[in-house]
């Protein structure tokens, strides 16, 4: 392998060489950058728990009291001017925003320009964890949609289903597949995000250990680990529907050369995304073919290196028929049990799955015995809990959803209890509250607790507590 000699940003001379005449890439800018090492935190809040601009002010107040400025690209995103300790924000156990790098927030672009968000979608995110275009995606489609977030690394498909649960949305699938198996869904989604593995030099700035994996060799292994994810992912996304690819990589290999390979050997159509001028934000045309693509640049935005691109697919299969498959509906009288639960018990199908009671949107209930018979499912629509004799035993998928219904107990906690709860301590609420309650924090549900008359028995999941101690308070 050839040696790379490091620059003083630490970069590979390789790189810089390679990205010598990209449009928008100015070495020594892009160099002085990397050498700055600036960090910037962005985060996304969740627009069906952060629903009020009192409760947004108070988010992100509570993150930074120096305030907040607008990601210029995204109707939920911020920069926070310093880096807070998220695991001690209760807010963000309680799923009311969602860190992620600023750059990629550009997908909400990308898909306002591409799809119509007012209709019922399929859409899957083909390469999901650990869940930021994912939520993002759910925030943009409507209730009546169908999302499924795929992985297909087991302990990472894990942790996508818990920042999912976290996000607290009914109409989400998570799978664990590999791209291969989409092919079994022809024609099948309306929307298909791929946000490839890719060489990662986006985000050298951010992770400079990263510059170490990188060579010219794993730039040549990723583009082409690209065109087999992208071929065999195409077959699923049906005619007239639309694949948005991305990556963190600056190189062209694995960004405009995907772009003409893509449209050399498919039906697939370039799309251009409008951009305003005052993002800075680099458009990128193909040589070869005229594809339409988005490069950003640290040196020139607020955000990481990313690219992306939209195509429209001109021809596909008509999706096949699904076999119809026998589902445990649960029986009238076990939904009378589940049913006070719920702010809007209507509008769930209730089955039994495994001795719990899953609540499922009407296209997800629609869609899962063909989804089931196809891909391996983690996680779909919302766990409501064990259906018991007399009562149900509520699941914290249930706590952090936002289908919970409004006349159950809820006990507020100060940031002291919040976190000793968060950790599965107890925190010593006098309450007159008894049985089964909600825990709140800032009117955010945290999880459950069951209130007896001499103590608080704290069901918050022993897997996700909070490990550190807590300091300072
Ligand atoms: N979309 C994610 C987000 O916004 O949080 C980040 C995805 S990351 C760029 C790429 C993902 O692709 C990783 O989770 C990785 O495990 C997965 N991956 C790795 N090899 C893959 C393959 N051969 N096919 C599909 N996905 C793969």
């Amino acid at each position: 392998m050839r040696k790379i000699f490091p620059l003083s940003s630490h970069l590979p001379a390789a790189l810089l060489d390679s990205l010598a005449g990209l449009p928008g890439y100015h070495r020594d800018t892009f160099e002085r950058v990397h050498a700055a090492a600036e960090k910037i935190t962005s985060l996304r809040l969740n627009p069906n728990k952060v629903t009020t601009p009192e409760r947004t002010a108070a988010v992100l107040q509570a993150l930074s009291p120096n305030g907040a400025t607008a990601v210029p690209w995204s109707s939920t995103g911020y920069y926070l001017p310093e880096r807070p300790s998220f695991t001690f924000d209760p807010y963000f156990h309680a799923g009311a925003y969602y860190v992620q790098e600023a750059s990629s927030m550009f997908l909400e672009q990308a898909v306002r320009a591409t799809v119509d968000l007012t209709q019922p979608l399929k859409v899957l995110d083909l390469c999901a964890a650990p869940g930021g275009k994912s939520t993002l995606l759910q925030s943009l489609i409507s209730r009546e949609s169908l999302l499924v977030a795929n992985e297909v690394i087991k302990p990472r498909a894990a942790l996508l289903a818990d920042n999912i649960i976290k996000w607290g949305a009914a109409n989400v699938v998570v799978s664990n597949n590999d791209p291969r198996d989409f092919s079994r869904l022809p024609g099948y989604f309306d929307l298909v995000v791929v946000d490839a593995p890719c060489s990662g030099s986006g985000l050298f700035r951010r992770d400079p250990e990263l510059v170490e994996e990188w060579s010219p060799e794993n730039v040549t292994l990723c583009s082409q680990r690209q065109q087999r994810i992208m071929a065999d992912v195409l077959p699923s996304v049906k005619e007239g529907g639309v694949v948005i690819y991305s990556t963190c990589s600056f190189s062209a290999e694995e960004d405009e050369q995907i772009l003409d390979w893509l449209a050399d050997h498919f039906e697939l159509e370039s799309i251009p995304v409008p951009l305003e001028a005052s993002w800075n934000i680099v458009t990128t045309v193909t040589g070869k073919r005229n594809c339409t693509g988005y490069r950003f640049y640290p040196d020139q935005l607020k955000g990481e290196g990313f690219f992306i691109a939209a195509f429209r697919k001109r021809s596909g299969e008509a999706p096949r028929k699904p076999k119809q498959h026998k589902s445990m509906v649960l029986s009238p009288k076990q939904q009378q049990v589940v049913s006070p639960w719920l702010n809007m018990p209507a509008d769930y199908q209730y089955f039994l799955h495994q001795e719990e009671v899953l609540l499922l949107p009407p296209l997800l209930a629609a869609e899962i015995p063909l989804l089931q018979q196809q891909l391996y499912i983690r996680k779909a629509g919302v766990k409501a809990g064990h259906p018991g004799a007399k009562e149900l035993i509520p699941d914290h998928q249930l706590a952090a959803s936002t289908l919970i219904s409004d006349e159950i107990p809820a006990v507020a906690l100060d940031l002291k209890q919040a976190l000793q709860y968060l950790r599965k301590e107890d925190p010593g609420i006098s309450t007159r509250v008894r049985g089964w309650s909600l825990v709140t924090y800032g009117g955010m549900n945290l999880g459950w607790a069951k209130f007896l008359p001499n103590r608080m028995n704290n069901y918050y999941p022993k897997e996700l507590r909070i490990l550190k101690e807590i300091t300072g308070l």
